[in-house]
């Protein structure tokens, strides 16, 4: 983990009132610090989009192909974007 990726993974957390609902409401972005935000439980690397967008655009195909809510992230690990699926 660089300080400039984690910098710009929590700057993707912005702007602020997201930045507390996913810290402080939903809690679902402290999963970023977690290595699974950058590997599969399989230990497999995650699938890594070099742009934001990219990473939407796929996030809105997987909602639409398998259903529930997924994200793009900035992954503070490396310097790419991942997809996960959250809960809530
Ligand atoms: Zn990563």
């Amino acid at each position: 983990m660089t300080i400039k990726n984690l910098l710009l993974a929590l700057h993707d957390q912005l702007p602020l009132k997201r930045f507390i609902k996913n810290f402080f409401i939903t809690g679902n972005a402290w999963g970023m610090f977690s290595k699974y935000s950058h590997i599969k439980k399989d230990g497999k690397l995650k699938q890594s989009y070099p742009t934001k967008i990219k990473a939407v655009n796929a996030a809105n195909s997987m909602g639409i192909k398998y259903g529930g809510n997924y994200s793009a992230y900035k992954c503070p690990h490396c310097d790419g974007f991942h997809i996960g699926k959250n809960k809530i």
